[in-house]
């Protein structure tokens, strides 16, 4: 496949495309970066607003400074730029936490606060943040995969049906952040609805990368929970969002308890503000939250089918070029027709993971991410690795975890990136005995950039 433009009419939306970084033949090469499941770069707009923003910077609901109020409403305001990016319903609370992992631990505590012996359905590809959570407040149980790893619709089903209405919720991923599998969210919803449960669903690896509606209470296909993070959409400064309905929190005590979700408070009693200040306690992360709603108001132009479709071009070229290369073995299908976000999984054969990661970034400056991606059961599963060797490997102190390698895209990767990744990763492979020697352990990377400091220019 060959295109005329192999470029990205996003790239100079995004801080650090140019940065250099040096080899380990001590030449320095412009990064290239695959590793934005992890986190993204943030976009020259969420920085410039900041940069703006800055000199007015104050406390949020702790002033009558004219500074104060301004940051205050900004604030406020906030929610509503959230509400209306995933269509939350009025009846909804937009809670700001620090990212998905903290607003899924105050859901799972919230929910918990119910005293029923109650099930919560989580599934075979959930990343830990979605799993661990529930593993101590509620009876979990998993819905199984497919043979290609995606989440079977069928067991989801026979487990709603065997619980016979015991389900309180079904936490799912949006995305899964190790396959790429986008899920049927409505479908499931739907289906969930159908046997009077909620359905939570983890956005972190899928509201960044396509456009998302939570649809209106009175849809079957309607979320009724959904969190993610700024930093995962190229706005750090550490927001996540956690949105559910306002009685969700209205009746339970918060995980986080102190100043600002609070009336007034006496050593024998405590008057709750309602939600969403009663669960954000401590003084609020204005910044973080100018950063997600530019990121958003930014997304939000550019259009986010025009982002999803530049991000399908990009990953069916890499799917179509691994799958040309001897020894790779791909951890998701592609059959055209199925949906799914810009990542992919891999493993090289003669190569451990890590040594291909090492390798990729000390010959060419590339980033991946390798490993287990915090999503342990789901690698484990699409690894066939057995009962006995988990345990092995959770009781030996051996550094060859196993795992897999991922390349993770964003709006501003480009093609030619791709073609030097592919170029790069074929040869490795051709060579795999000779680097299985070379790098025959973990390198420490050599990050020291010696006497050639450079700028590295952003935006
Ligand atoms: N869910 C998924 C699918 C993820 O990929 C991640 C991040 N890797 C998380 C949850 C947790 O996100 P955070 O680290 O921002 O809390």
């Amino acid at each position: 496949m060959i295109y005329r433009n192999p470029g990205s009419c996003f790239r100079n939306l995004v801080a650090g495309t140019e940065t250099k970084v040096p080899l380990a033949n001590g030449k320095y090469v412009t990064a290239i970066n695959f590793d934005n499941a992890a986190t993204t770069p943030p976009l020259c707009s969420v920085l410039r607003e900041i940069a703006q923003f800055a000199p007015m910077y104050a406390s949020v609901h702790r002033g009558k400074g004219y500074k104060s109020i301004v940051c205050s409403d900004l604030y406020e305001h906030g929610r509503e730029v959230v509400r209306e990016f995933v269509n939350a319903d009025k009846r909804d609370v937009v809670i700001f936490t620090k990212n998905t992992t903290e607003s899924i631990n105050m859901l799972a505590y919230a929910l918990a606060a119910d005293e029923k012996e109650q099930v919560v359905l989580s599934t075979d590809m959930e990343h830990l943040a979605n799993d661990m959570p529930w593993r101590d407040k509620f009876t979990v149980d998993y819905i199984a995969l497919t043979r290609s790893g995606r989440l079977s619709l069928k067991s989801l089903e026979s487990k709603l049906q065997a619980y016979e209405g015991k389900v309180k919720l079904v936490a799912v991923t949006g995305a899964s952040n190790v396959t790429g599998y986008i899920n049927p969210i409505h479908e499931i919803a739907r289906l969930v609805h159908t046997y009077g449960a909620r359905i939570f669903v983890d956005g972190a690896q899928w509201v960044p990368h396509t456009s998302v509606n939570m649809r209106p209470y009175d849809s079957a296909e309607h979320i009724d929970y959904l969190a993610f993070s700024g930093h995962k959409m190229y706005a750090p400064f550490g927001t996540g969002v956690l949105i559910g309905p306002k009685e969700t929190f209205a009746n339970t005590i918060p995980v986080y308890q102190g100043g600002g979700a609070v009336g007034l408070v006496s050593q024998q009693a405590i008057e709750w503000e309602a939600p969403p200040a009663k669960c954000e306690a401590g003084t609020p992360n204005m910044m973080g939250v100018l950063a997600l709603i530019t990121a958003i108001d930014t997304l939000s132009k550019l259009n986010l089918d025009d982002i999803h479709s530049y991000e399908q071009k990009l990953i069916d070229y890499a799917i179509g070029g691994l799958s040309t290369i001897p020894g790779i073995t791909l951890y998701s299908i592609r059959d055209g027709t199925e949906e799914r976000v810009s990542l992919v999984s891999f493993s090289l054969e003669g190569l451990h993971h890590s040594q291909v990661a090492e390798i990729l970034s000390r010959k060419a400056g590339i980033a991946v991410r390798n490993g287990l991606f915090c999503a342990h059961p789901y690698v484990e599963k699409l690894l066939r690795l057995s009962d006995e060797e988990i345990k092995y490997y959770q009781t030996h102190d051996d550094k060859s975890l196993p795992g897999l390698v991922r390349i993770s895209f964003g709006l501003y990767n480009t093609i030619r990136e791709i073609d030097i990744f592919l170029e790069l990763l074929t040869h490795i492979a051709r060579h795999h005995q000779f680097y299985a020697h070379k790098y025959g352990y973990v390198l420490e990377p050599n990050r020291s950039n010696g006497d050639k400091k450079e700028e590295y220019p952003y935006c």
